[in-house]
């Protein structure tokens, strides 16, 4: 590994400071932690709030992530009052939990880390733990002990494995005092532990150490090739790209019987190397490779292997088959060992590997699929270490119960904020870079859903999904060029999404164009270009959409902004009208022909929206301008006055019914119409 102090900077910061700047060096080294991984503390001495000075620890607090960590993030705890706990029998966690909480220096501060009570006996000021790679390769092997002693001798001491809390602290802590010479803990089948007397004497501690495991590893390198060499080639990148998409929606939906799960897609060259190879069913069966990785990875991943993975529809049914089977063997082991009223966690499977295809990973939102699969390519790199000079092993299967049922994991799982009534689901927009549709993808976003922005002008497209990503967090959003009257692109673009996030629950179909002429006046382009945009441009997408959502298996709403004119059409406005309405009866016919699989379509009439408006032409605006008599200027007013409520409708308002639509709220309505007009009379239902 790369060390990466550097004195001169380092040397702006003291303190707690210090502390930050050594944790972050930590931090964004995933070979050490990744995605909130290990902790660091630092023991000082600090002004309280009767004004003595005070014997302080800062240590990580639970939650937050070493690599953007801040000083906010370090709760502080009395050694005063948490130093004697050395001398306890035993603690259970909870009673921990607690009696850290009356230790704290600022009540309000993040609760610390739940080996706080290790950095604390260890007698040394700062202490770094990891999760490294290199040190999980050397200790998850059959003579990991042996290994252990060959390349750290005394220095080392190693300690069996056991699931943190205050009899793996007692453990830690006595062995460190038994032996001068001991420079630093390797936890086994855990991670690393060093000290110093400074941040930098620990940071330059755990870089020691780890290259010191690199260094034995390559060394003892006996194999030639990784993983017993590969058993099959993977298939052409485009063919993996043309498989994942056409597979994707049916392993969306069998691991979404329960919740909904967002999918990623991952082919990079390391993970081909692994799927395709003669050990992956046996290796990928042994566990993982440190505790840590469990909630995110599951025990272990699901393996479907099939003869032709450019057999798609055998590579589905695989899929689907394999998902039910995983979940079963999961309630077993759930049996196996539960003590009590353990609640049952979600039974499919984190991360899905596919010789000659690649892997799946699967989360409650794209965050979390990214970090299953970010910790399962460290899962991979530590097994290609291992197996290079010894056998891969791993904790025993109920070691990975106690884990993963561990009662403070599950209250740190009761704590997360509820979900939002979109999250977990996929939508798709047409003509969302302005307007109506860009309100609609923004409300969605913000009410948690993953949103795939279209338009025929692909940066308005992808500036509104960089704004959904700066606000609702990275990947919430991707941006796609989109002209609705090609069929290629359409489908090309519904497979992207799915490549992106699996499926899809949610179509608004949206895009539209307004020609203004009376009949008479109308050219045929004219006509024909409103029916390609207005009528086959909803039918294509729809078609696109409907194919997914059954392979999926899980319903879906598909929502279709027409307008006013479907049941009040107006004067000069043919070619539209007429568009529009055979959108009207696409919705309808929709809803009768799939209401049987779960799928709902309702449309939204809205009429007069100006607002962000790239329908209201300037040209539109003069013709109907001249059409009502009155002038440009006093259109807006013209269209406000006219209605009941004499109310200006605004793109949100779309937006509001859209998502009302879109949402299980609306689950009983299909086939319907939500005029967000401000009242027309002669746009009335009947
Ligand atoms: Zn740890």
């Amino acid at each position: 590994m790369q060390n990466l102090w550097n004195d001169a900077e380092a040397a702006q910061y003291q303190g707690l400071d210090l502390l930050v700047y050594a944790s972050r060096l930590v931090g964004q080294d995933t070979s050490l932690v990744v995605w909130g991984g290990g902790n660091t503390s630092l023991k000082l001495t600090e002004i309280d709030f009767t004004g003595e000075p005070v014997e302080v620890m800062r240590v990580k607090g639970s939650g937050s992530d070493l690599k953007t960590i801040q000083p906010k993030d370090f709760p502080g705890v009395r050694l005063k009052y948490v130093l004697p706990l050395e001398q306890r029998e035993d603690m259970s966690d909870e009673e921990m939990v607690a009696y850290l909480t009356h230790c704290l220096m600022e009540p309000s501060s993040p609760r610390p880390s739940i080996e706080t009570l290790l950095h604390a006996f260890i007698p040394y000021r700062c202490i770094i733990h990891t999760h490294a790679d290199a040190i999980l390769a050397l200790c998850n092997t059959e003579h990991g002990t042996e290994w252990v002693r060959h390349v750290y001798g005394r220095q080392a001491a190693l300690i069996p494995y056991r699931r943190p809390g205050f009899l793996l602290s007692k453990q830690v802590a006595a062995a460190v005092k038994a032996d001068p010479e001991v420079r630093l803990v390797i936890l086994d089948k855990h991670g690393l532990i060093t000290w110093g007397e400074t941040p930098k004497e620990a940071y330059l501690r755990t870089v020691e150490a780890v290259n010191a495991a690199e260094e034995f590893a390559r060394a003892q390198r006996r194999v030639q090739v990784a993983f017993g060499g590969p058993a099959r080639p993977a298939l052409p990148p485009e063919e993996r790209r043309r498989v994942a998409a056409a597979v994707m929606p049916a392993l969306r939906g069998a691991l979404s019987r329960e919740r909904r799960a967002i999918l990623r897609f991952d082919d990079s060259d390391d993970v081909l190397e692994f799927v395709n190879s003669r050990e992956v069913a046996s290796l990928s069966q042994i566990g993982p490779a440190t505790p840590d990785h469990l909630m995110n990875t599951k025990r272990v991943p699901c393996v479907v292997t099939v003869d032709d993975p450019s057999d798609t529809e055998a590579l589905r049914a695989a899929l689907v088959e394999a998902a039910a089977r995983y979940a079963e063997q999961y309630r077993a082991y759930v049996a196996r060992y539960r003590r009590g009223d353990e609640p049952a966690l979600d039974p499919y499977p984190r991360v899905i590997l596919v010789p000659g295809l690649g892997m799946f990973t699967a989360g409650r939102d794209v965050r979390a699929a990214q970090i299953s699969a970010d910790i399962y390519h460290h899962t991979i790199r530590i097994m290609r270490a291992a197996t290079g000079f010894d056998r891969y092993v791993s904790l025993s299967e109920k070691d990975c119960f106690d884990v993963e049922y561990w009662p403070l994991e599950l209250y740190k799982l009761t704590l997360a904020p509820p979900e939002k009534e979109l999250s977990r689901r996929i939508a798709l927009i047409t003509g969302a870079g302005s307007g109506i549709g860009k309100a609609i993808a923004l409300r969605f976003a913000q009410e948690g859903a993953h949103v795939v922005v279209t338009d025929i002008d692909g940066a308005s497209a992808t500036a509104v999904a960089e704004a959904i990503c700066h606000a609702n967090g990275a990947g919430r959003a991707v941006g796609l060029q989109l002209d609705v009257t090609n069929e290629a692109q359409v489908q090309e673009v519904f497979a992207e999404a799915v490549r992106t996030y699996g499926g899809l629950d949610i179509l608004v179909s949206n895009a539209g164009i307004a020609p203004a002429a009376d009949i008479e006046h109308t050219s045929l382009r004219d006509w024909q270009r409103s029916l390609d945009v207005n009528a086959t441009g909803h039918f294509l997408v729809t078609r696109e959409a409907i194919r997914i959502l059954k392979q999926q298996g899980i319903g879906g709403s598909l929502v279709y902004i027409a307008t006013k004119n479907v049941l009040a059409p107006g004067r000069e406005f043919g070619a539209y009208s007429a568009a529009k309405a055979a959108e009207a009866q696409l919705c309808r016919v929709v809803a009768i022909e799939c209401g049987e699989y779960g799928i709902r379509a309702n449309m939204v009439n809205p009429d007069a929206v100006f607002k962000d408006s790239r329908l209201w032409s300037p040209e539109l605006r003069r013709r109907r301008a001249e059409a009502h008599g009155i002038s440009e200027e006093e259109l807006q007013e013209f269209y406000r006055k006219r209605n009941l409520l004499q109310v200006p409708v605004f793109p949100e308002d779309v937006a509001e019914a859209a998502f009302w639509l879109a949402s299980d709220r609306s689950c009983k309505t299909t086939g319907a119409m939500i005029p967000v007009d401000g009242g027309v009379r002669e746009a009335f239902a009947r």
